[in-house]
């Protein structure tokens, strides 16, 4: 199980395209040590009630780092209450229990770095590229660029072994395949990039972006038959689930019985998209207090059992965000039924070069 934990909503940069760029000046809320506490004893609790052997708590925000104290009592408590179910009998002594951060990177330091390796966390950094290419949309509250504050850190991150995560707005269309290089010449073995969609992408832009996934297709396969450890999600989850034809929602998607996420007041949600802590927002699973909605979860569940009826037919349903998971879904389009055109297209076209990569 994975344990997505929203330990507070604010954060100190103002990135173009943060999911909660409308509201982030206001967001104030953090999540409290009974609700943390809280959090970590349901989680834990579905994790043995789906008898699955491996929990997984990620710190969220907002910026998690903004409440690293939270971070610290989180992982004491997790690794106190695993230690008494292991002690009644409740789990066995194979049980794995994982941390992880998804973090903007500009409030580390040695400290916190000396504790992520101590307890072995995997560290998720936004980091979009070089500088010019990065400080386009990571921007600090008072608008300037935030490379600089990530910069002296990047070492570090790639000895922990972080994985990069890279955000294309069509303003860094044309600086992708040079960024994503670059990041992996800086030594992360891992990394992924991921579109905004906001509604505003042209046909044209989608050509641009064409000509970069190529380049960056290719530079993929090249460093992989070179031998080289390089896992660039965007092409090599295409790829896998052709030759493993599998499909998303068995490879990689976790909703439902692999995923909670939970919100500054509790509030459960199905997957980190959908995390919030406003009022009247739909996808609320239940509270951490209240228990689980198993009405609102069974939306999920039959969410996860059909196919979407504008779909019928596309032979790459299966391999398709725009029909595989909820959270592209709910943010593009506000619904997990929905089917955003500009997802659409762009898993076609990234569908074409994943399958031209593989036959060549
Ligand atoms: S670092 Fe993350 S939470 Fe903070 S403004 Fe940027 S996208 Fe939003
Ligand atoms: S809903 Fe989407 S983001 Fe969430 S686990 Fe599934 S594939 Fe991943
Ligand atoms: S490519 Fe379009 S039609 Fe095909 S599954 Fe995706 S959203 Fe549906």
């Amino acid at each position: 199980m994975n344990l997505v934990l929203c330990l507070t909503e604010q954060c100190n940069l103002r990135c173009t395209y943060c999911y909660y760029k409308e509201t982030q000046a206001e967001r104030k809320t953090v999540m409290d040590d009974e609700t943390l506490e809280q959090a970590i004893r349901i989680g834990l609790e579905r994790t043995i009630l789906f008898k699955q052997h491996f929990f997984n708590i990620t710190f969220f925000g907002g910026e998690p780092l903004v409440r690293r104290e939270a971070i610290y009592k989180g992982v004491e408590f997790a690794k106190a209450i695993v230690a008494d179910a292991m002690d009644n009998g409740r789990i066995d002594n194979t049980f794995i229990l994982q941390f992880a951060v998804n973090t903007n990177g500009t409030l580390f330091d040695d400290e916190f770095f000396d504790f992520c390796e101590k307890e072995h966390f995997r560290i998720y950094l936004s980091l979009d590229g070089p500088e010019h290419h990065h400080n386009l949309a990571r921007r600090t509250v008072s608008g300037t660029g935030s490379f600089k504050a990530i910069e002296k850190h990047i070492p570090r991150f790639v000895k922990l072994g972080a994985v990069a995560l890279s955000t294309i707005t069509r303003l860094h269309i044309d600086t992708i395949f040079e960024s994503v290089k670059w990041l992996h010449e800086q030594g992360f073995q891992s990394l992924t990039t991921s579109v905004d969609f906001d509604g505003k992408w042209s046909g044209e832009e989608f050509d641009r972006l064409a000509l970069q996934y190529q380049k960056m297709a290719q530079y993929w396969k090249e460093c992989r038959e070179k031998g080289e450890k390089f896992f660039l999600g965007t092409i090599h989850d295409k790829v896998k689930l052709v030759l493993l034809n599998s499909r998303y929602r068995n490879y990689s998607c976790h909703v439902y019985n692999g995923a909670i996420g939970v919100a500054t007041n509790g509030n459960i949600f199905p997957c980190t998209r959908f995390i919030t802590s406003q009022k009247d927002t739909p996808y609320v699973q239940g509270n951490v207090f209240t228990g689980f909605d198993e009405k609102a979860c069974e939306k999920i569940h039959t969410f996860l059992d059909n196919d979407k009826q504008e779909c019928e037919g596309c032979d790459i349903r299966y391999r398709c965000c725009a029909h595989e998971c909820a959270c592209t879904s709910f943010y593009t389009t506000g619904s997990i039924e929905g089917v955003s055109p500009e997802v659409c297209t762009h898993e076609r076209m990234l569908a074409e070069i994943c399958d031209n990569l593989i036959r060549s």
